[in-house]
């Protein structure tokens, strides 16, 4: 986090720096990339000094920012640290399902935070910023979602927003070529289709983005076939919570390659994915990787898949596993307002033969949060193990 900044950069003199602070995180002084000059990044470290989450929480406090950039909810939790808009829980699970190469989902709360991801979001200048860009062309007529909206309301307008860019400035015409997607929709468009524009001056704006993820599909594989298309569904739900799934490490995995592997981790909960990194050359890797998903109101079982990255050929299969996350996000519901400080066992899923646990999956209240180990044998392979740990993040919270 900020401690290297902390410990490698002079203290801001007394009675400077709160000022100072104050000054740059000002609503209408916002904090611009520093330039060369010393006098520049004298403020560069002042700033810098107060530590990556200081400075987040700070700019929570900016006017634009204590609501959500998307549908006004107060108090939002969650961040797009590629658009730099603070949103609320509902519209990072539409964000999420945009792709993380169009919106990158963060948690206020949850995340760790480096000082230049502060510095990410900072440069882009928060909620007004960012909407006066991406709602400049906002029509008149056009409704934005509200905290009550419904999840197709949301999801189309945030879609339209930052995935198609309708509303930019000078992008009104492109709006005729993308009809709302849900017929259901309270938010319509009125602009008379009066001349077919192609999707270019669309994709121009994600290009470079588009490009890397087109490429990744040519020679691609099932399994990320499969991200593309449950994420793409994933903003039509409604969602109950999240769940935070730290990939701990897989044990003696299968060989897809000459000797070894290079296995990365999928999952899936409903219609969403996340992927892990990929660890080359590696049987027994060590992820240790947090990655987060909506949980939609079904609940659905959460799906995990190892595979093989191949650079020429698709990708090959290393097992599966299928953990049911209902007791968890019981036990989370049932502790939500406990102030039971010290840590203590809630449940546990029984380790048998049909499970596929190595060891009993036991649910425990740690300092307030609900968490789950789990140790399973892959499925539908010839070896390996995988462990996770699990997280129940409440929608409340
Ligand atoms: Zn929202």
């Amino acid at each position: 986090m900020s401690t290297q900044y902390e410990t490698s950069d002079p203290k801001p003199p007394s009675g400077s720096g709160s000022c100072l602070y104050d000054l740059l995180c000002s609503d209408t002084t916002p904090w611009e990339r520093p330039s060369d000059a010393e006098s520049t990044w004298f403020l560069r470290k002042e700033w810098r000094s107060f530590g990556a989450r200081a400075r987040l929480e700070r700019m929570l406090e900016e006017s634009g920012n204590r609501v959500c950039a998307d549908c006004g909810s107060p108090d939002p939790k969650w961040v797009s640290l590629s658009l730099g808009v603070f949103i609320c829980i509902k519209c990072s699970g539409v964000h999420r399902s945009l792709g993380s190469h169009i919106s990158k989902v963060y948690s206020v709360k949850l995340d760790e935070w480096t000082d230049d991801q502060v510095d990410s979001l900072v440069n882009l200048g928060g909620n007004n910023v960012v909407n006066n860009k991406y709602e400049a062309a906002l029509p008149d007529n056009l409704k934005k979602p509200g905290p009550d909206s419904s999840i197709e309301e949301r999801s189309d307008f945030i879609r339209r927003k930052y995935q198609m860019l309708q509303f930019l400035e000078g992008h009104e015409e492109t709006a005729c070529c993308h009809q709302p997607q849900h017929p259901t929709s309270s938010l319509t468009l009125h602009i008379t289709p009066n001349h077919h524009c192609s999707d270019k001056k669309v994709s121009e704006k994600h290009g470079k983005h588009r490009h890397k993820f087109r490429n990744s599909w040519v020679r691609n594989s099932d399994p990320q076939k499969m991200t593309k298309k449950i994420n793409s569904l994933a903003g039509m739900v409604e969602f109950v919570g999240l769940i935070k799934v730290n990939v701990v490490k897989g044990t003696n995995l299968a060989v897809r390659d000459m000797v070894s592997s290079d296995p990365y981790v999928i999952l899936a909960l409903g219609q969403q994915s996340v992927k892990t990194r990929v660890i080359k050359n590696n049987l027994n890797p060590v992820w240790n990787e947090s990655l987060m998903l909506s949980i939609p109101e079904n609940v659905p079982p959460l799906k995990v898949f190892v595979y093989d990255k191949d650079t020429f050929k698709n990708d090959d299969f290393m097992g599966d596993a299928e953990i049911d996350i209902q007791p968890l996000l019981a036990a989370a519901k049932a502790y939500e307002k406990s102030e039971i400080s010290e840590s203590m066992q809630l449940r546990k899923w029984v380790a048998d033969h049909d499970n596929h646990l190595i060891k009993d999956g036991v649910i425990t209240l740690t300092d307030g949060k609900v968490k789950q180990e789990i140790s399973c044998s892959l499925q539908h392979v010839e070896r390996g193990m995988l462990e996770i740990e699990l997280e129940c993040v409440l929608l409340t919270q």
